[in-house]
């Protein structure tokens, strides 16, 4: 494995300065406290009210914020110095501005998320996509920490993806870039909540490997040999743990699963030359048995594709925005 260090990493000591972060996803806002080090000092969340408007979620996270910046001052002279956000939508970061949101939360794109929140918290403030922030929390941080050529999955319910491109991440013309998720695999294929057919996200997402097992099982009805039958409620682990003892069925989802994966990693690796592919969200919890399952399904000449599983779990998305207001300052 690669361990060189960035030779470009500010030498900010890490008494000069800590980092408020936030993570503003569909159901929760996660903040937190991140030294320079991308060390997570504190973490809370709330939940994000999505149904309440834009307002209500600023509010939210506004408090978050300050309740965050008390406590950490209670207990330490160490200055919070930036604010950097991640969150859902195509933003501009330029202006910290959300150009285009889906209806996970409405009303949210034309909102700036620079003004409203760094006004209020008198901090210059640093706004990001939040799939861009992970993969930059990774990066900076985490398992793809010493390269410079990233590409980086989030499987979760949907697919999120953030591409580091020579040590800076690739935003596109209007902060667009990178929506791996929705590049096609199939034509005429599978409907993606995007609206969109034949998407990653609508093969390889967390959702849809509960919708294969959930369709197979239905159309098996009672009496099937599989043990995925057993239970009332599928996780992705159960089935890569059935898969992996050798549950037929599911090693037929797993399978499935992983050859629109495979095929989607490839066209990534022709596209950006990565280093690595770092693959996490909550799928990636399966570890090992998802790269296993990958790598029996990639072609002989795409083998060497180097795929790590991420290392910061759900922190990432906080530990970028804070460690990419760092490297903006
Ligand atoms: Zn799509």
């Amino acid at each position: 494995m690669n361990e060189a260090s960035h030779d470009d990493l500010p030498t900010l000591p890490s008494d000069s300065g800590v980092f408020l972060a936030l993570d503003i996803g569909g159901t929760k806002i996660a903040g937190g406290i991140v030294n320079a080090e991308g060390g997570l000092l504190k973490r809370a969340t709330v939940p994000t009210e999505a149904a309440q408007g834009p307002d209500r979620i600023i509010a939210s996270a506004s408090k978050l914020a300050r309740d965050l910046l008390q406590s950490h001052q209670r207990v330490s002279p160490i200055p919070v110095v930036a604010l950097g956000v991640g969150s859902v939508g195509q933003i501009d970061f330029a202006s910290g501005r959300v150009v285009l949101a889906t209806s996970a939360l409405p009303g949210w794109a034309g909102t700036c998320l620079k003004r409203a929140l760094g006004t209020e918290l008198g901090l210059p403030t640093f706004v990001e996509n939040d799939a861009n922030a992970a993969a930059y929390g990774e990066y900076r941080a985490g398992v793809a920490r010493g390269y410079r050529h990233v590409v980086c999955l989030t499987l979760g319910t949907g697919i999120g993806g953030g591409v580091i491109a020579d040590g800076q991440l690739l935003r596109g013309a209007t902060g667009g870039a990178a929506e791996l998720g929705h590049v096609a695999v199939e034509l005429n294929g599978e409907l993606c909540p995007c609206g969109r057919r034949g998407c990653l996200e609508a093969y390889s997402s967390g959702s849809a490997l509960l919708r294969y097992a959930n369709d197979r099982l239905e159309s098996l009805r009672a009496g099937t040999a599989s043990e995925l039958a057993g239970y009332s409620s599928l996780t992705g682990a159960i089935i890569f743990d059935a898969a992996a003892r050798g549950d037929q069925l599911a090693q037929d989802i797993v399978e499935r699963f992983s050859r629109y994966l495979a095929a989607g990693l490839v066209s990534f690796q022709f596209a950006f030359d990565p280093e690595c592919i770092v693959l996490g969200g909550g799928v990636s919890s399966v570890g090992e048995l998802l790269l296993e399952g990958i790598r029996r399904a990639l072609p002989e000449q795409d083998r060497h594709i180097r795929l790590l599983l991420a290392s910061l779990g759900n922190d990432a998305g906080l530990i970028g925005a804070a460690l990419l207001a760092r490297d903006s300052l």
